[in-house]
């Protein structure tokens, strides 16, 4: 599209749009004006914003900000999110969580890693870009979710559907959550894990411990079945992904008497997995083991597996490199590409386009006295616009 002239004035300081982001409380699923503060800040630089508000029954409704720059393709999307996790022990921070104040070049506050400063980030990096091009080759969309932290049910995914809906498309995504373990430009994520969360009942019945072919003790069956899973790790890892890893979580009898054998024994497990495996392939290698375990003397048990995420990767190629070129051009460093760490909603996107995760460093997110480098956040805009002009060089054809 053709830019207006003269430009849209309001130049974005992104460590501003950050303190005035962190400084609205929006803890899950609250938003206190985040959402606000951001669209002002776009709106401000030519950007279109709509409200999405999605509900569904048993989750609080959540809004969400659809932010787009431009009607052609190609489309280059920024995903994150405004919401944050609880403050915990707030007598324990040094500084007010939500006072966005900066010490001695740092920013402290709630959401200042994960993931406010990274937003306001791309925002200026957005309107730096804007301002020295003459034509925007393409368009640029922000997908603002405030249920990232919480369910996730009413956040991007519904986003996504929503454009589907509507025939919007993307060609490429970002999403900006922290990925560097220690310092800036250490490392972009290129896939997540998956995560599967099992539930385990065994029954047998209930009798006197003195007489025991007169009951049956599920807790025996409950240790056997479980055994093979205390290795940990359950393969040995791929290409670009750990091994898969195993954890018991909880062990449930809930017997007081010592006398007695019970009637019931649960077990909760969490297991993250790699690319080797599906949830479905996974849930049918349990139940093999299960079956294996529980024997052929009777008892029965039940499994429930539910599932926050598929593993995923996007395949190191033109994307991954020149993201890497980016955050090499802007730190020095070279950025390891990683699928460590939990979850994200590039778990959703991943459907959609090639979809990568780089952001700040994340060594105090969700912790007491978040904070982030004044340094670090100019960097990353600095690299978010170094990535959106190789974007649109690549495939832009307007310059
Ligand atoms: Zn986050």
């Amino acid at each position: 599209m053709a830019l207006q002239d003269p430009i849209p004035p309001g130049a974005i300081d992104p460590v501003s749009l950050a303190q005035a982001l962190i400084r609205c409380p929006s803890v899950t699923p609250a938003d206190e004006g985040a959402l606000d503060v951001l669209a002002r800040a776009l709106e401000g630089i030519g950007f279109s914003c709509q409200r999405l508000r999605f509900e569904e029954d048993g989750t609080p409704p959540v809004d969400n900000l659809y932010a787009r720059i431009g009607t052609a393709g190609p489309v280059f999307c920024y995903a994150g999110h405004t919401d944050v996790v609880p403050v915990g022990d707030a007598a324990a921070w040094s500084i007010d969580p939500f006072a966005a104040e900066i010490h001695d070049g740092v920013l402290y506050g709630r959401g200042a890693v994960d993931m406010k400063s990274s937003i306001a980030s791309f925002a200026a990096a957005a309107q730096a870009y804007i301002a020295e091009a003459s034509t925007l080759p393409g368009s640029i969309v922000l997908l603002i979710t405030g249920d990232e932290e919480g369910p996730a049910i009413n956040g991007t995914k519904k986003m996504l559907d929503w454009m589907a809906a509507r025939g919007e498309t993307i060609d490429a995504c970002v999403v900006g959550e922290p990925t560097n373990p220690t310092k800036l430009g250490e490392m972009v994520k290129i896939g997540r894990r998956g995560s599967l969360t099992g539930r385990l009942t065994v029954h047998g019945a209930q009798g006197h411990v003195a007489y025991p072919h007169l009951a049956d003790n599920p807790i025996h069956r409950l240790v056997r079945m479980l055994a093979p899973l205390s290795k940990t790790y359950i393969d040995e890892g791929s290409d670009y992904f750990q091994p898969s890893s195993v954890q018991v979580t909880t062990v449930d009898v809930g017997n007081p008497a010592t006398n007695v054998v019970p009637a019931q024994a649960r077990a909760t497990f969490n297991i993250r997995f790699n690319d080797l495996w599906t949830s479905t392939k996974l849930e049918a290698w349990l139940r093999q083991i299960f079956d294996e375990g529980l024997g052929s003397d009777g008892g029965s048990y039940e499994l429930k597996c539910s599932i926050s995420g598929e593993s995923f990767l996007t395949e190191p190629g033109w994307f991954s490199d020149l993201l890497q070129d980016a955050v090499e051009k802007v730190t020095g460093l070279r950025p390891e590409l990683s699928t460590t760490g939990g979850t994200s909603d590039a778990r959703f996107i991943r459907a959609v386009c090639p979809v990568a995760e780089f952001g700040l460093v994340g060594q105090t997110m969700h912790k007491v006295d978040e904070r982030v480098a004044v340094e670090d956040i100019r960097k990353l805009a600095d690299i978010f616009k170094t990535v959106l002009t190789a974007f649109f060089a690549r495939t832009g054809t307007g310059r």
